[in-house]
């Protein structure tokens, strides 16, 4: 490795002896938060302290992209160093991050650190793969109106992040904690007083709300007499669109109001407070980083240590299929180098980033050399990406798996997996933005309970092959009573996209609510058959089969979910569910205790387990175990209903 830069430099103002040779580890990721609306970026409107505060002890990063604008992926990137094409996670909600991968936390835990992390949204949770190497993994979003929710609230992800740490600062190992406020994602309500302060700019609020939350970590790190022993590392997944370029939230496009993420690491013995990295640099760097700082040997990815000379003079990549997988658009990639940009689409651009910070002008077609050299490093960053998947899925998979899912596009990539020479004939997103914001507003209808027919069937017309449109129109076909129409619209998307996952789910709803169970069963198989990796098909298929009185082949599927998942608590009920039906009471237990381990306000599990220990004649445990939930899952209002219940 050549010369580490500005290692050691304060050593001996540490003050508490020898710096830290393996240092405790926060990591902290604001999903959704743009790097110029934090005050170290130059925003003068925003009231971001803390993260300044990080920013001005430690090393602030003027130039950081995201891998995608995803936040699935983008945390896979974080954990792995490893960019979408090699890791494979390419959207939200559908692929996970192969139980094989080497992520920080496995290769922090394997040499002995203490690891937990604290998540605040359904989209890194446990389903994901992101739990791989933690010890503690906390994503239980609790309850609201009897129903389990999606997301917290940063305060409420510190609640659960805070006994931990203050455990973990007492401890004798080290300790490497992630924590994820979800804050800024939209819709953007801030809490009080935010939301007064911030009324016309609640996005700035949920910032600013996230921020103090942050301040209250730090507080209690400082409190414990560890913070000046604890790398702090503060990193934005994604940005957001707010309009910019015609896109109002993110996935779509990779302008920089999407891609350029902030980003500060504090380690006040080896990094000098004040130094500011201009250079690009990625997400992907930051395991690299962080193990570096941790004297822990990582493997060789597609990130680098950020302290190493030169490491910030590389060219930086990022990409989206969102617009592939969801509507049948061409994907989206784009390099940085220096300070040029290349936007790989259909029309592609250029811009210089410093001459031109809003990219108003596109250069594309201006130079052709230039464009051309950047379209190679585009090219040999994702090629060199995707190599080092097919390799590392190579070294998980038997051949007969692979060639399978090779075949299916599985490896390597995330989705569809269509060749990149079908590209130019798709519809570029950028092209697209009028169907998108009419697909967005139909959407709303949608979810509003309002007749969105006429929305969907003009999109449909508009643009035939597009997946994503059917769907909703199969959706607001249902919602209108027109369960035929609504069974036909995702008949046809099965037969077009046999690999389009919402279609399998909202059929199956479909016939489910029919009484059609042995229908559903058969259509969860028949996406089983294809090899898929997609995320949540053993838990339909389980559930479908526990619909259609199946309990062996229910406990089957389950278990099969929980083999890639292991201490998924959707699986670990279904299991349980279907062990009670088979009279296997003991394991039925053993499985909702497991479940309400990972989520304490589980209601599946706790509505279950209470129910067979009453019908075992256990109340007082069943009184007890509703405790303890209580407890853990600090007073949920629908936890604590149903332990008064008993
Ligand atoms: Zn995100």
């Amino acid at each position: 490795m050549r010369a580490v830069v500005a290692l050691m430099l304060l050593a001996a103002a540490c003050g508490r002896g020898a710096p830290p040779e393996h240092p405790n580890i926060l990591l902290v990721t604001l999903d959704t938060t743009r790097a110029d609306h934090l005050g170290a970026y130059g925003s003068t409107s925003a009231a971001t302290p803390v993260f300044d505060r990080i920013a001005k002890e430690g090393a602030l990063f003027e130039s950081v992209w995201t891998p995608t604008p995803l936040t699935t992926p983008a945390h896979a990137s974080v954990m792995t160093g490893l960019y979408p094409p090699a890791h494979g996670v390419r959207n939200n909600g559908r692929m996970r991050l192969p139980a094989e991968a080497t992520t920080l936390a496995s290769v922090l835990a394997s040499a002995g650190y203490a690891t937990g992390a604290f998540v605040g949204a359904f989209t890194v949770s446990r389903p994901f793969g992101l739990a791989n190497g933690f010890q503690t993994f906390d994503d239980d979003f609790g309850t609201e109106k009897g129903r389990a929710r999606s997301e917290r609230t940063a305060d409420q992800v510190a609640a659960r992040a805070l006994p931990w740490l203050a455990k973990a600062a007492d401890g004798k190992a080290p300790f490497f904690a992630w924590v994820h406020f979800y804050d800024a994602h939209d819709p953007y309500v801030p809490p009080s007083p935010y939301a007064e302060r911030f009324r016309a700019r609640p996005y700035d609020g949920e910032i600013a709300f996230a921020d103090a939350t942050l301040g209250r970590i730090l507080n209690a790190l400082r409190e414990a007499g560890v913070l000046d022993r604890t790398v702090v590392v503060v990193a934005g997944d994604h940005g957001e669109g707010l309009g910019d370029h015609g896109e109002a939230t993110h996935g779509l496009l990779l302008y920089e109001a999407m891609v350029h993420v902030p980003l500060a690491i504090r380690a006040p013995w080896v990094i000098p407070a004040g130094r500011r990295v201009t250079g690009p640099a990625s997400l992907v760097d930051l395991a690299p980083t962080l193990a570096a700082l941790a004297h822990v040997p990582f493997p060789e990815v597609d990130g680098t240590n950020l302290f190493v000379e030169g490491a910030t003079a590389r060219d930086v990549f990022t990409e989206t299929r969102f617009a592939l997988e969801e509507f049948g658009w061409a994907e989206v990639s784009a390099v940085r180098r220096g300070t040029m940009k290349w936007i790989e689409a259909p029309r592609p651009e250029r811009y210089d980033l410093v001459a031109d910070a809003r990219e108003a002008e596109n250069l594309a077609g201006r130079d052709r050399n230039a464009d051309a050299a950047l379209r190679k490093a585009l090219a040999s960053i994702s090629t060199t990406s995707s190599r080092r998947g097919t390799r590392s899925a190579a070294a998980a998979l038997d051949d007969d798996a692979l060639a399978k899912l090779q075949s299916l596009g599985y490896v390597g990539s995330g989705g569809t997996g269509d060749a990149a020479s079908q590209a130019a004939a798709r519809r570029d997103p950028k092209d697209a933005l009028r169907d998108y914001d009419d697909y967005l507003q139909g959407t709303e209808a949608i979810n509003r309970g309002d007749d969105a027919v006429a929305i969907f069937e003009r999109l449909v017309r508009s643009d035939p092959e597009n997946p994503e449109f059917r769907l909703r129109l199969g959706q607001a076909r249902r919602a209108r009573g027109d369960l035929g129409g609504a069974e036909a619209s995702y008949r046809d998307l099965i037969k077009r996209y046999p690999d389009f996952y919402l279609a399998y789910r909202r059929l199956s709803a479909l016939l489910t609510g029919e009484g059609r169970t042995a229908e559903a069963v058969a259509l969860w198989r028949a996406l089983q058959a294809r090899g898929t990796r997609l995320v949540g098909v053993e838990a339909r298929l389980a559930e479908a089969l526990l619909a259609d009185e199946k309990s062996e082949e229910a406990l089957a599927a389950a278990a099969a979910g929980l083999k890639s998942s292991p201490g998924d608590a959707e699986l670990l009920v279904l299991g349980a569910r279907a062990n009670e039906r088979l009279g296997h009471d003991a394991e039925a237990l053993a499985g909702y205790e497991a479940a309400l381990e990972s989520r304490p306000s589980d209601l599946g599990a706790l509505d279950g387990a209470i129910a067979l220990l009453k019908r075992l004649g256990r109340r007082e445990d069943a009184a007890a175990l509703a405790r303890r939930c209580v407890d853990r899952s600090a007073g949920d209002p629908a936890v604590r209903a149903r332990a008064a219940g008993i």
